[in-house]
């Protein structure tokens, strides 16, 4: 059986970016959740479903997603086409919220995630989202919540920006986890689930501190 190892956390906690290096680091696959919310909001935003009928969907059919779980070679695509990049842009990220709030949605993600995790072929994936400890995995053995206090997240995430677009992407980013933090909690711990925060820490220490307790619980 693929271990699962659940690390939740809002935007710019760094969370994809270490995990991505944990996976590397232990040989485990990695799953970044949040891909997949960006890719349906894509697909809407193209006009492939409108939004208000998105729910009533057969998203299994008619939603052809599919994403790497390779951290070392990363991409997504909705039929054909790679929206790697696209899934990024600011458009995308301003609308996700409004496709993650709709509860049947949500359902839909949680079965998807576990049929990629079932489908890695390593004996673990890191799966990194805002419901991984809660929702999608409350059973994995390694439950993880990575932190940083807000004025850290937000240095982190325009840290290479100008300072125009920089309070852009601050307005966005609150924004968006203010409307996120409606449907799920992922800014404190569930029971069980171990608090990492990377307030102080960069992040190779980050790195070694997650990779730490993977090793150790997994070790148990
Ligand atoms: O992680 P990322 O910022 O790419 O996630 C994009 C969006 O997908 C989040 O803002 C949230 O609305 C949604 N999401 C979610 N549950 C997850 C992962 C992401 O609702 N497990």
């Amino acid at each position: 059986m693929t271990e699962i190892i659940a690390i939740d956390g809002p935007a710019g906690s760094g969370k994809s970016s270490v995990s991505k290096q944990v996976a590397r680091e232990l040989g485990f696959g990695y799953l970044d959740t949040g891909a997949a919310y960006r890719a349906l909001a894509w697909a809407v935003l193209e006009g492939a479903f409108e939004l208000d009928t998105l729910a009533h969907r057969d998203l299994r059919q008619e939603f052809a997603y599919s994403i790497s779980t390779d951290p070392d070679d990363f991409w997504v695509r909705v039929g054909d086409t790679d929206v790697t990049d696209a899934i990024r842009e600011q458009r995308v990220a301003e609308f996700v919220s409004s496709v993650a709030r709709i509860p049947e949605i949500r359902t839909f993600m949680k079965s998807l995630t576990r049929d990629l995790v079932e489908n890695s072929d390593r004996a673990g994936v890191v799966v990194e989202g805002r419901d991984i400890t809660t929702v999608v995995a409350p059973d994995a053995k390694i439950r993880l919540l990575l932190t940083a206090s807000e004025e850290v997240r937000l240095k982190r995430r325009s840290a290479e920006l100008d300072p125009q677009v920089a309070a852009d992407v601050h307005r966005q980013v609150s924004q968006r986890d203010q409307s996120d933090s409606k449907v799920v909690d992922f800014m404190s711990p569930a029971p069980g689930v171990i608090l990492v925060d990377s307030t102080e820490l960069n992040f190779t220490e980050t790195v070694a501190a997650i990779r730490e307790l993977i090793e150790r619980g997994l070790a148990e």
